[in-house]
């Protein structure tokens, strides 16, 4: 049996490197190009001719390279985050034209999808809910995609479950402070903390009278996303539109 081509845009960085080494472990998957800043990605997708190209690697990039897979002939597994809904939409379009696979995930640690997945559950009857991420200092988005998502989850559970599960309003309240209270997705609360020593890590929290909410999860080291985006890569190249979110092509 032939194995599944495999080339790595951002191969020289942190989750670049881990993904090249992980690729070249399994027995089905061929590594067959690294790319990185300043290469023609793609003559490399042709010249190589990837069937699979994971992309980690500046979200500047994230929606231009996406496009690029798509055009070259690879299935895009990409988990550069910071993409707007709106490049998301134009990029699946553009794979459905095409029909070809692919995978836009802001985080393949499965920890972190199923807590996307309970924030929304609990959003059902928790509606007070702040999201904090916690990143290393090099992070350059904020905040992260897999926050975004948390929250892009969160808000589609509060909007279904009708208008008496919407987060408070609190008029009163006033910053003193500039950036106090965190930024604002779709209404609802999310802080960002960048300090050396953190790798990846996401809490959220839910308040209601007399009690509160937490739900937490860490990656202190980049192999847990390892599993997920070799996952996507035998995945993408049987499926014929692109996906956001590991959540939605687990059950595929
Ligand atoms: P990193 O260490 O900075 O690596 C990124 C690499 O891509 C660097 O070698 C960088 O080169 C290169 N690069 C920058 N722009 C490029 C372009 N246009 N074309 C090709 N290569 C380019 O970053 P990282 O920690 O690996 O993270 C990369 C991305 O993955 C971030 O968006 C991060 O948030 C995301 N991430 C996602 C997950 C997930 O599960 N989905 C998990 C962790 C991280 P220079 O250094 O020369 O700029």
């Amino acid at each position: 049996m032939s194995k599944l081509r495999v080339l790595v845009n951002g191969a020289k960085g942190r989750m670049g490197r881990e993904t090249a080494r992980a690729v070249r472990a399994e027995g089905d998957l061929e590594l067959v190009g690294e790319a990185d800043l300043g290469d023609d990605l793609a003559a490399a997708i042709r010249s190589a001719a990837a069937q699979v190209v994971v992309d980690f690697t500046h979200p500047d990039a994230a929606a231009g390279n996406t496009e690029t897979i798509l055009k070259s002939g690879g299935c895009p597994v990409v988990g550069t985050t910071g993409f707007r809904m709106e490049d998301i939409e134009r990029l699946q379009a553009i794979s459905q034209e095409l029909r070809r696979g692919g995978l836009i995930a802001p985080n393949f640690a499965i920890g972190a999808v199923l807590l996307m997945k309970f924030a929304a559950e609990a959003a059902r009857f928790f509606p007070d809910v702040e999201v904090i991420e916690l990143h290393h200092e090099r992070k350059v988005d904020a905040p992260s995609g897999t926050a975004l998502k948390t929250i892009e989850m969160i808000r589609s559970a509060l909007d279904s479950g009708g208008s008496g599960n919407a987060p408070a309003e609190r008029p009163r309240e006033k910053e003193t402070v500039s950036g106090a209270r965190g930024g604002r997705y779709l209404g609802i609360p999310v802080h960002s903390i960048r300090l050396p020593g953190y790798v990846a890590h996401q809490e959220v929290q839910f308040g209601a009278p007399g009690q509160i909410l937490t739900l937490r999860h860490d990656a202190p080291s980049r192999a847990c996303f390892m599993p997920g985006v070799l996952f996507a890569v035998r995945k993408v190249v049987a499926l014929e539109r692109l996906y956001y979110g590991l959540d939605a092509i687990l059950d595929l």
